[in-house]
């Protein structure tokens, strides 16, 4: 198991999560990462669905959940994120939500294409109905957008797009571009995120291809298995790693109290 944070750890809240927070903690400590975060959904505010994200009453809930267990694990970071969604609809709701607390990052996604929940299976036959290109562009240009408002610190599974396996038929690369300039001048980083690889596409995200494009722009990465059961924390962090180096990085960064802290990446496991 490399040396490398978990950022992207859910819980009950959301309402697609198991097990204990402290089991997560658990998890972190005995798996001998350096440190974790808690970085479940906000809630959504454009729709009313207790299985997608956590309730906006229970909010405060969850960050006096992880204070608490910041309390117990003193000798032990555990970071307090969100994962909030890019919603242009509801950017007001979203902003006030996420300056009433004190995170140490925030986590930006796009999982909604106008109200097409675009990695959820029940709505996955509407790739079939419309142009995967334009699908892309669509998807890309939202996170652009999200990356502009200035509201994350890092983006998290940057080309989720490709869950299902649907591929662009036009290079991309023009576009990957734009997106990467787009979030090294707005001072987003980008997640390294390990869910991919168990879903129907069977690979990190982002791509080898898109992850080479941020590295040439300088925009930083952060790693995360994005569990939703302890048994998930840290899970493919060497798949994680080796990819980090195939793409030239040498450094990834931490965050505390939404300050980059740079860190140089660790060996590769023999
Ligand atoms: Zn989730
Ligand atoms: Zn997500």
């Amino acid at each position: 198991m490399p040396n490398l944070p978990d950022y992207h750890i859910h819980t009950p809240f959301c309402g697609h999560a198991g097990g204990e927070m402290e089991e997560y903690v658990l998890a972190a400590r005995e798996k001998g990462l350096p440190e974790m975060g808690f970085a479940d959904h906000l809630p959504l505010f454009h729709i009313d669905d207790p299985t997608l994200a956590m309730a906006q009453s229970d909010l405060p809930l969850y960050i006096d959940r992880v204070r608490q267990i910041q309390e117990a694990n003193t000798d032990y970071p555990v970071r307090l994120g969100i994962e909030a969604d890019y919603i242009s609809t509801h950017l007001d709701q979203v902003a006030e939500a996420l300056a009433r607390y004190e995170f140490d990052y925030v986590y930006g996604s796009v999982h909604f294409i106008g109200g097409w929940g675009i990695d959820q299976s029940r709505f996955k036959f509407e790739f079939e109905r419309r142009d995967i290109n334009d699908v892309y562009e669509s998807y890309f240009g939202l996170v652009m957008e999200a990356a502009r408002t200035g509201l994350f610190d890092v983006m998290t599974h940057l080309d989720v797009v490709k869950k299902y396996g649907h591929r662009p038929t036009i290079d991309m690369k023009p576009l990957y571009r734009d997106v990467a300039r787009t979030l090294a001048v707005s001072n987003v980083a980008v997640e390294l995120n390990a869910s991919g690889l168990s879903r129907p596409v069977g690979e990190i995200y982002p791509s080898l291809e898109i992850l080479e494009i941020l590295h040439e722009h300088g925009v930083p990465i952060t790693f995360g298995s994005d569990a939703h059961k302890p048994s998930q924390v840290g899970r493919e962090f060497d798949q994680l790693l080796s990819l980090a180096r195939s793409a030239g990085y040498t450094d990834y960064v931490g965050f505390v109290a939404r300050e980059r802290i740079p860190q140089p990446l660790p060996p590769i496991p023999e």
